[in-house]
């Protein structure tokens, strides 16, 4: 059922939001957005913006998705996600005016069968518009496989890969697939905050009514044909719903119906995860994502701006090139970046050339890469001392990887926000003390070591 959204609710979304942002964006993309309805049983809150330039950015910029969902998260106290529609000024008010009538975002979703309900699926998200490169060519492998063989190519499958690389991409265009070659499939995809969110309710729910909610809960996930289920690094910790998860899967798999799972991390490192889990993930298709190299950034913002409507001239395959030197490590803010400066330079009516674009994207020219992972730092160190990454994050003490591997941290204490504990983690689990050691080695060390510092430098510039 939907019904109306609350008006001071919706401005404490709006303030929530806003301190996030800087003013001109709340102001020009959040601020005219027009709350319609939320249907509490879908988890859904509909909105609307007056043109199209509004919804276009939020179905570019995954970002603002989480932003705004993060905050309705925060004040209506339940996980929603949302879904913005260009409409009219007469749309609007009509279903502002008849608000028990459904609106016309909803209109195309078959009530009986929810697990067909596309919009789980970003419709972006296909195998079709997938860049394939050496970073992920294995990965796409073993995704289109399972997508045309499901439960008989690899199952379960696990992508894992770094924030922004494709994972989430992939899986929804295995469940597109799949749904499109096997139309009887039930598929399911559920990000793990949902299955998560699912659960608690079932089990705080009031006494008389929790059996049920819980029985209703466990038919939902185990019914299903295909169970696409994203981010399983945030069961980490959560045991109970750990557990849950367990029994879900173990029925599904019993049953031999299909399991994709992505994580940030390869299951040896969810440490806090249940190991008859970790167990069972890495007993079949493990498939990793890695960063692109320039030649897939390239061809990603190619294809990307394909699909908006922009001429394609020589300045603007330049600013491709600048953007694709510039952003390394996170296709979401590689096509971020694109298309917010495509956006500027419509708004502007000025032409997209190099200067323009660095005129306009002052965050990718000048911050302290918040985007450098340890994992590019750990990569670019291991290259140049012709050492394997396995060693950098073992404990070996052999002068051959500890010295790197101080490096390494020194470089990663350096270039990324991360903190000394943070570090440590991603090194296998040192000492924060470890990483501070290394750290304030290497400093002196620069000072009164002149070849040193050079490396230094040659190895930031690499990773940079
Ligand atoms: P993850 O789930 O790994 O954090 P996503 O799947 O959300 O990353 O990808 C982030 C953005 O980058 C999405 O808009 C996705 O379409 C895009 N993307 C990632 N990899 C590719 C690729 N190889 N080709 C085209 N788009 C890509
Ligand atoms: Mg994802």
């Amino acid at each position: 059922m939907e019904k109306k959204i609350d008006e001071l609710k919706w401005k404490d979304v709006l303030s929530d939001v806003s301190e996030e942002l800087t003013q001109v964006s709340f102001n020009t993309w959040f601020q005219p957005l027009i709350p319609l309805t939320m249907d509490e049983e879908r988890e859904t809150i509909y909105l609307a913006a007056k043109e199209d330039i509004i919804s276009n950015i939020f179905s570019r910029n995954p970002r603002y998705v989480e932003l705004l969902e993060k905050s309705i998260k925060k004040i209506f106290k339940s996980n929603y996600r949302i879904i913005i529609k260009t409409m009219t000024g007469d749309e609007i008010s009509s279903i502002l005016k008849a608000e028990s009538r459904a609106p016309a975002a909803a209109t195309s979703i078959d009530k009986d069968n929810p697990y067909k309900e596309e919009f789980y699926l970003n419709p972006k998200y296909t195998f079709e518009n997938f860049v394939i490169g050496p970073n992920n060519e294995y990965a796409h492998a073993v995704s289109l496989a399972v997508a045309e063989n499901p439960s008989t190519a690899y199952n379960p499958l696990f992508i894992y890969g770094g924030s922004g690389l494709g994972k989430t991409h992939l899986m929804h265009a295995i469940g597109h697939e799949i749904m499109r070659q096997n139309p009887q499939l039930k598929v399911l995809y559920v990000s793990t905050e949902m299955f998560t969110g699912d659960l608690v309710k079932a089990l705080q729910s009031a006494p008389s009514r929790r059996n049920t909610l819980v029985n209703a809960f466990k038919s939902k996930y185990r019914s299903v044909d295909v169970l696409l289920i994203d981010d399983i690094q945030f069961l980490e910790g959560k045991e109970q719903t750990q557990m849950e998860f367990f029994h879900t899967f173990t029925t599904l798999y019993s049953m031999n119906k299909q399991i994709v799972i992505t994580s940030d991390r390869h299951p040896k490192r969810l440490r806090e995860l249940d190991e008859r889990l970790t167990s069972r993930f890495m007993g079949n298709m493990m498939a990793d994502i890695q960063e692109p190299d320039f030649e897939t950034r390239v061809a990603i913002l190619r294809k990307k701006a394909n699909d908006e409507n922009v001429k394609i001239d020589d300045d603007f395959l330049d600013v491709i090139d600048l953007i694709a030197e510039k952003v390394k490590f996170n296709v979401r803010e590689l096509e971020s970046a694109l298309t917010r400066v495509i956006g500027f330079s419509k708004f502007k009516k000025q032409k997209l050339t190099v200067k323009f674009a660095r005129e306009h994207l002052t965050d990718i020219f000048s911050q302290k890469d918040a985007d450098i992972s340890c994992e590019a730092v750990k990569k670019a160190v291991c290259r140049k001392y012709n050492i394997k990454i396995t060693d950098i994050e073992s404990s070996k003490r052999n002068r051959e990887y500890a010295y790197p591997r101080q490096i390494a941290m020194y470089l990663c204490r350096e270039l990324t926000d991360l903190s000394f504990p943070k570090i440590g983690e991603s090194f296998g689990g040192r000492d924060h003390t470890t990483v501070l050691h290394a750290y304030e080695k290497i400093l002196n060390n620069i000072k009164i070591n002149e070849t040193l510092s050079e490396e230094i430098r040659n190895l930031k510039d690499d990773i940079q």
